[in-house]
C-alpha cells in the first residue's frame, strides 16, 4: 500500500479546454457504451454498431401480457435468444468534439481494450473461504464432469425469477425452482445472504452484511470516513448529516452559512434510513422544516445537500441505474455493466424554489413514483420514454459533442471508490458469518448504483441498492382498474444481460485454482494481462457459440494502481479482525482492545493503559448510542476506526490525517508481522481479567460461546424481514426506484 497518488488520477468537476483531447487510448473495442445510432439522431454519427440489434431480439421475444397473479412463466420462445449482441465500435477520440467537455488539464483513466478486460482471472472468488471448487466437489463425493450443467437454486429468487430463468436457459444450466437436498452450485437470493440458512458450499449471490452496509445512514458514514481521509477524491457524494444525532450540527452549519451570505438558499433532501423508491423523501430549505418523525425506525434519516443543477434531457431530470458486480472481496474484483438504465422525471425541471419543493415528479426520478404520473411514457424503444437505456442517453450526449469517455471514466472511478468505502465493514460481516476454516459458500453480488449527472457532467452518487430490481416486466392498466404485467423490452435488454453475464463470470466450471499471492495482496499491476480468458476456459465452445460477448467489464483490479492508495481502511480492518478473537464476533471487547494497544506498543507514560480504557469506554458508548438497535456490545469497526484516527493524531501530530493514519498503520503492521492463522487469532481472544474501569461494560457482553453474534444477527435479520412483510413499500429489496 502506498500513499502515492499515482500518475493517473481521476478528479471531478474540472473543465478540459475546448479542443483538447481526452487522454483515453484510442482503442476501438472498449469504449463508453453507446447506442446504435438512429438515422435521425446525429447528423455526424460518431459511433457505429455491429452485430444483432438487441431491440429486435426483445421484440422477437415479446410475450403476451399476463394477469397480475402469475406463476413462473414459460419462456420457450426466448430461450437461447440472447438479449444483446452488440459490438460497439467508436470512432477515435479525435473525432469526438469536446464542446461541452467539463474537464481541463485533468488526467483520466486510460480505458483499454475490451478484449483484455474480458480476460477474467477466474479465481476461487477469494472471499476468505479458502476451499476451492475442486475441494468442494471432492467433499460432496462426486466429480463434476465438464458437461455437467451448473445447478442453480432459484427458490428464493423472488422478483429476479423471470430474468434468471431466461438466463439459465440461455446458458443451458439446470434450475432447481424448489431448491434441492443436495447442494447446488449457485444460490440466487432475492433479498439477503440469509434467505437460505446453512449453505455450506457453492456460491450465493449476496454478501452477508450488504443490506445493512448500504442503508442510507451506513453508506453516508462510510463515505464520510473516506471524505475525511481523501476529501478531493470523495467529493462525488453530497454533504450529508445523520438524523437525529447530527441535527444540532446540521442546524448550526446552515445557520452559519446563511449568516455569512443571506443570498444563499441551499436546498436539502431528507431521506428516511430504511426507505426506498422515494418513500418518505422530501425537500427542505431550512432545518426548521424537518418533519417531526415518530416511531423508532422513522427517526433515523439522512439529510443531504440537494443537487440543484442536474443535467437535463428534454427538459427532464433523470438518473442512471448502473449495475455493478462485486465478484469477490478478497481479492477485490469489481465489474461494471456497460449497459444500464436511465429513469426520467415526468414534469419539466425547475431549480428548487419554495413553490416547487413538493413537486415529486419534477425532483425525484424514482420509477415507482413517476409511473403514477399521467405523463409517464412506457416505450418499447430504448431511446424514448420515461425509462431508457444508458447507452441511448450517452449516445445522445455524444451526438451533442459531449466527451462521454470522460463521463464514463468518472463513473468508473465513482464505482471503485464507493466499493472501497464499503468493503472494510463487509469484510467484518464476512468473517463473522463465514469464518475462515469453516465450511461455507463464497459470495458475489450485483449492486444497483444510482448516479446523477450534474449540468457540468460530474457524476454524483445518490445511493447504492443491495437488491436492485431485476424485474423485466411492468404493471400496466389495460382497462380501468384492470392491471396486467406486460414485458418491458428495455428492462429485459439490460437486466438479462447483467444476470446472464454474472452467471458466466461465476461459472464454477470455469474456475481456476486459488489466486496468486500477489493478487491476494492487491498488487495487481495496472495494464497487466489477466492470463485466463474466462469466456472460453473449461467450457465446450458449442455451448457458448450463441452467447454475446460479456456486457460486464472488469474495472478492479484492472485499475488497482490508480485506486489502491485509497484502501487504508481495509488495513485498519485487518487489524480489527485480527484482534476480534472469537469466531462470529463483530465487536472488540475491552480486553482485546487493550491487547491491540499492548501488542502494537501504542501505550507509554503519556498514554497509559488507564487512558486506553477511558478511550475505549468513551468511543464505544458514543457509538452504541449512534447505533441504537445494535445487538452486540463492544467496539464495532466504525468505533475502532475512530479510535485509530485518534491514536494516529496523538502520535503524529504534525501530519495530515491521511499521513497520520498511514504512519500508525505501518507502525502497527511492523509490530504484528504477517497475519496470523485462525488459531493465532483465537489465542488473541479475551482471556484476561478485565480492568475495573470497564467491568460495567463487560457485564453487557453476551457470552460468545452460548449465543454467537452471528446467530443473533441472523435472528435480527429474520425479524426484520418478518416485520417488513407488512410494509412492503419500505423493503429495500428489489428496488426499482
Ligand atoms: P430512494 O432509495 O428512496 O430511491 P434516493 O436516495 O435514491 O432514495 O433518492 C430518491 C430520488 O431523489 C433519486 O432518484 C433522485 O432523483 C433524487 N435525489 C436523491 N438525492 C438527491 C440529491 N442529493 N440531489 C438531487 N436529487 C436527489
Amino acid at each position: 500500500m502506498t500513499d502515492h497518488y499515482g500518475n493517473v488520477k481521476v478528479q471531478h468537476g474540472q473543465m478540459k479546454p475546448d479542443g483538447e483531447e481526452a487522454e483515453v487510448e484510442d482503442d476501438t473495442e472498449e469504449q463508453v457504451p453507446v447506442s446504435s445510432p438512429s438515422a435521425s439522431a446525429s447528423p455526424d454519427p460518431i459511433i457505429t454498431t455491429t452485430g444483432t440489434d438487441a431491440s429486435t431480439s426483445s421484440n422477437v421475444c415479446k410475450r403476451n401480457g399476463k394477469s397480475r397473479v402469475k406463476p413462473g412463466r414459460d419462456d420457450k420462445n426466448c430461450s437461447g435468444n440472447p438479449s444483446s449482441n452488440f459490438h460497439w465500435s467508436v470512432v477515435p477520440p479525435h473525432a469526438v468534439k469536446n464542446v461541452n467537455s467539463p474537464r481541463s488539464g485533468q488526467q483520466n483513466l486510460k480505458i483499454k481494450g475490451l478484449g483484455r478486460i474480458l480476460q477474467g482471472k477466474s479465481e476461487s472468488n477469494g472471499n476468505y473461504a479458502s476451499k476451492t471448487i475442486q475441494e468442494t466437489r471432492c467433499e460432496d463425493g462426486f466429480r463434476l464432469s465438464r458437461r455437467r450443467p451448473v445447478t442453480v437454486d432459484t427458490s428464493k429468487a423472488k422478483t429476479s425469477l423471470e430474468a434468471l430463468k431466461l438466463c439459465i436457459k440461455q446458458l443451458k444450466w439446470k434450475e432447481f425452482p424448489l431448491g434441492r437436498r443436495a447442494p447446488c452450485d449457485i444460490y440466487w437470493h432475492g433479498v439477503s445472504f440469509h434467505d437460505t440458512e446453512n449453505i455450506v458450499s457453492g456460491q450465493v449471490n449476496k454478501f452477508p452484511g450488504m443490506v445493512e452496509m448500504l442503508r442510507k445512514i451506513n453508506l453516508s458514514r462510510a463515505m464520510r470516513t473516506m471524505q475525511e481521509l481523501f476529501p478531493e477524491e470523495y467529493n462525488f457524494y453530497p454533504r450529508s448529516w445523520i438524523l437525529p444525532e447530527e441535527y444540532q450540527q446540521f442546524s448550526a452549519q446552515i445557520r452559519l452559512v446563511k449568516e455569512k451570505d443571506t443570498t444563499v438558499n441551499t436546498t436539502f433532501i431528507v431521506k428516511p434510513d430504511g426507505g426506498s423508491q422515494g418513500d418518505g423523501i422530501y425537500l427542505i430549505r431550512d432545518p426548521s422544516d424537518l418533519k417531526p418523525m415518530v416511531g423508532s425506525q422513522a427517526k433515523q434519516a439522512v439529510v443531504q445537500e440537494y443537487i440543484p443543477k442536474p443535467l437535463l434531457i428534454d427538459k427532464l431530470k433523470f438518473d442512471i441505474r448502473l449495475y455493478v458486480l462485486i465478484k469477490s472481496l478478497e481479492p477485490l474484483e469489481i465489474y461494471i455493466a456497460k449497459e444500464g438504465l436511465t429513469r426520467f422525471c415526468t414534469e419539466p425541471y425547475q431549480e428548487p424554489s419554495q413553490k416547487n419543493l413538493s413537486h415529486v415528479f419534477m425532483h425525484l426520478t424514482n420509477y415507482s413514483l413517476n409511473v403514477h404520473s399521467g405523463n409517464f411514457v412506457h416505450s418499447d424503444s430504448q431511446s424514448t420514454g420515461s425509462k431508457r437505456t444508458l447507452s441511448s442517453v450517452l449516445y445522445r450526449l455524444a451526438a451533442k459533442g459531449v466527451d462521454i469517455k470522460w463521463v464514463w471514466s468518472d463513473i468508473i472511478a465513482l464505482v471503485i471508490k464507493t466499493s472501497i468505502a464499503v468493503v472494510p465493514e463487509l469484510k467484518v460481516y464476512y468473517q463473522a458469518d463465514i469464518p475462515p476454516g469453516k465450511p461455507g459458500p463464497t459470495c458475489f453480488q450485483i449492486l444497483g448504483f444510482d448516479i446523477l449527472l450534474t449540468k457540468s457532467l460530474k457524476p454524483v452518487l445518490l445511493e447504492v441498492n443491495s437488491s436492485p430490481s431485476m424485474r423485466i416486466e411492468h404493471e400496466q392498466e389495460v382497462a380501468p382498474g384492470v392491471f396486467e404485467y406486460v414485458p418491458s423490452p428495455v428492462d429485459e435488454e439490460v437486466k438479462v444481460g447483467v444476470i446472464r453475464d454474472t452467471l458466466r463470470l461465476m461459472d464454477p466450471l470455469n474456475k481456476k485454482s486459488t489466486p496468486s499471492p500477489q493478487l491476494k495482496a492487491g498488487g495487481f499491476e495496472h495494464g497487466e494481462e489477466i492470463p485466463v480468458d474466462s469466456e472460453s476456459q473449461g467450457r465446450n465452445p458449442d455451448e457458448l457459440e450463441n452467447l454475446p460477448s460479456l456486457c460486464l467489464k472488469q474495472v478492479y483490479p484492472k485499475y488497482s494502481k490508480e485506486f489502491n492508495h485509497l484502501r487504508l481502511l481495509e488495513r485498519i480492518t485487518a487489524l480489527f479482525i485480527r484482534f476480534l478473537g472469537v469466531k462470529g464476533n463483530m465487536r472488540l471487547g475491552p480486553t482485546a482492545f487493550r491487547t491491540f494497544i499492548r501488542t502494537c506498543k501504542l501505550s507509554n507514560s503519556n498514554f497509559t493503559m488507564a487512558s486506553v480504557d477511558i478511550l475505549y469506554i468513551d468511543i464505544t458508548r458514543r457509538w452504541s448510542c449512534a447505533i441504537p438497535d445494535s445487538r452486540e456490545a463492544g467496539m464495532g469497526l466504525q468505533a475502532f476506526v475512530e479510535a485509530f484516527f485518534y491514536l494516529a493524531g496523538r502520535r503524529f501530530k504534525s501530519l495530515l490525517l491521511k499521513e497520520q493514519v498511514v504512519s500508525l498503520l505501518s507502525l502497527c503492521e511492523a509490530q504484528l508481522g504477517p497475519p496470523s492463522s485462525v488459531e493465532d487469532r483465537r489465542s488473541l481472544s479475551c482471556s484476561r481479567a478485565l480492568p475495573r474501569a470497564v467491568r460495567t461494560q463487560t457485564l453487557c457482553l453476551p457470552d460468545p460461546q452460548s449465543s454467537s453474534p452471528a446467530s443473533q444477527r441472523r435472528a435480527a435479520s429474520h425479524d426484520y424481514r418478518l416485520h417488513q412483510k407488512h410494509k412492503p413499500r419500505t423493503l429495500r429489496a428489489n428496488v426499482e426506484n
